[in-house]
């Protein structure tokens, strides 16, 4: 086999020390094919370019950082970007007749019923390139739209010409579509993992992992309302299979439900070190003690949480902090870069902390939390919470060479950078100041543009397709899916939600 090499020379490189602290040295980054070999001052000089690495990038003013990590991710969802703005969680979940709801009950996907396989392959597709744009190298995927094998087929496929590596996380019992549109009727919910999916899932297990190894196959699953039997059956079978991550939403509150899926898990013996759960909003204390107990995780997402009231994002509480990380959930409704989310979710903490002192007419002495406590939540701990810690999460030897690259001199992070890279990466620098992006030792993102991908033995598409040809298939994709929208019942379908989750409307008011 030839061997591919990059050094990245003359970078300014964080690293992480044992006790997670992150360290920036004036470095070169050598890397062999998908591995990290060497990070020293001084690679570059010992010989001609051409002799040390089949491509090196000169990193000069630029920040050599590790890959992001995003935990909770739905990555089919691009051709619904831009309509939950101004959305709360129910207003998700039904309008326009639409969109791919948490689920925890019976409800269907609405608009989701209508993604044919075809639309899910560039939605997918979509959703990783935008994520690999972002410096997101590692993804959780909550796989959600398996309406058919076809359509998880799809989403599969395009997670892996997407160059990405993930945890595709099947969905183990397929939502209910729609039965009719005008009245508006979901169709009888799955009581039990259908034969197709079942054997789906036993295949797709026995031929993990894909993508060169980037891909593996993990399990999602969000129906608690179902019998503790078929619950059981569903874990035990996906860790006989040897799935290695099974992820969950969990949600308190008036939409989702006020129950416990910790306490749902752990009181039927399922809580373990292979449970990641999204949200986790309002988990009781005692919760978080399981949680830790099991070496379980967490996965925050600020942007949906925040504004979806699901309650104040949990990564900065004490009792959950070192099992939590960070993801992006719906870049329909938010954009998919760990920046964004790692503001957010400090910000926001900070906010949380000053407030009771402002209103008692003080202020805190310090500042809450730090630019190092959120970037490891979106890096290293990150790659713990998926069980990989060991291999990504921060530049080191021997660990997979998963690499983000920023141009440090940009107008948003000049001095910056100079002063505290990671101060410059968390409260300064945006997707456009990400020049470079490997994932698993292979350029995907190169002077700010994203690298074509290759779409493989997709039909007509033989040569590797750069972004404007998947934009041009996302705008096709999205004008069909909204005709089909627009001939919908918003009210009809809003109605239809409330009824198949139970929600209470007195609990859903104007004012307190
Ligand atoms: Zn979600």
């Amino acid at each position: 086999m030839t061997s591919t090499s990059i050094l990245l020379s003359n970078g300014t490189v964080l690293l992480h020390d044992g006790e997670d602290r992150v360290h920036a040295i004036a470095a070169d980054v050598l890397i062999i094919d998908n591995r990290i070999v060497e990070v020293a001052p001084g690679i570059a000089s010992r010989g001609p370019a051409s002799e040390l690495a089949t491509l090196v990038i000169d990193c000069t003013g630029k920040i050599v950082c590790p890959g992001f990590v995003d935990t909770h991710h739905h990555l089919w969802q691009t051709q619904l970007k831009g309509r939950h703005a101004d959305d709360l969680l129910l207003d998700y979940l039904h309008k326009g007749s639409t969109y791919p709801p948490l689920l925890m009950v019976a409800a269907g996907n609405i608009t989701s019923s209508l993604f044919n396989p075809d639309d899910v392959f560039w939605g997918e597709l979509g959703g990783c390139m935008e994520a690999i744009d972002g410096g997101v190298t590692m993804v959780v995927d909550h796989a959600h739209i398996n309406h058919s094998a076809a359509h998880s087929a799809s989403a599969l496929e395009a997670t892996e010409a997407s160059g990405i590596r993930s945890y595709f996380c099947y969905y183990v019992l397929p939502k209910t579509g729609v039965d009719s549109w005008a009245p508006f009727k979901f169709g009888a919910p799955f009581l039990a993992v259908p034969d197709w999916a079942a054997s789906q899932l036993a295949e797709l297990a026995g031929k993990q992992p894909f993508g060169d190894g980037r891909v593996r196959l993990g399990v999602s699953f969000d129906a608690y309302y179902l019998a503790k039997d078929v619950v059981v059956s569903v874990f035990e079978t996906a860790r006989k299979l040897g799935v290695k991550l099974i992820t969950s939403h969990c949600v308190r509150n008036a939409i989702a439900g006020q129950h416990s899926v910790v306490n749902i898990l752990n009181s039927y013996g399922l809580l373990k070190d292979d449970i990641l759960l999204s949200h986790a909003s309002q988990v009781l204390p005692e919760d978080a003690v399981l949680l830790n107990a099991e070496h379980a995780h967490v996965s925050s997402t600020p942007d949906t949480e925040l504004q979806m009231a699901h309650g104040t994002p949990v990564c900065f509480r004490p009792d959950l902090y070192k099992i939590s990380s960070l993801g992006v959930d719906c870049h329909s409704n938010n954009s998919a870069d760990i920046l964004t989310q790692m503001r957010l979710a400090l910000q926001s903490a900070r906010g949380a902390h000053n407030a009771p002192f402002v209103a008692q007419g003080k202020v805190p002495r310090t500042v809450a939390h730090t630019v190092q406590k959120v970037f490891n939540l979106g890096t290293i701990l990150g790659a713990r919470a998926v069980g990989m810690g060991a291999e990504i999460g921060s530049i080191a030897v021997g660990k997979l060479a998963d690499v983000v690259v920023f141009d440090g001199q940009s107008p948003s992070m000049v001095c910056a950078a100079e002063h505290d890279p990671v101060a410059a990466i968390v409260m300064h620098a945006s997707v456009r100041d990400i020049e470079t992006v490997i994932v698993d030792g292979k350029v995907r993102k190169f002077a700010g543009k994203l690298v074509p991908v290759d779409v493989g033995a997709r039909e007509g598409e033989e040569k590797p397709l750069g972004w404007p040809e998947v934009a041009a298939k996302l705008i096709h994709s999205r004008r069909r899916l909204q005709e089909a929208i627009e001939a919908g019942n918003d009210d009809e379908a809003r109605e239809a939600v409330i009824t198949a989750y139970g929600i209470d409307k007195n609990n859903v008011v104007d004012h307190l």
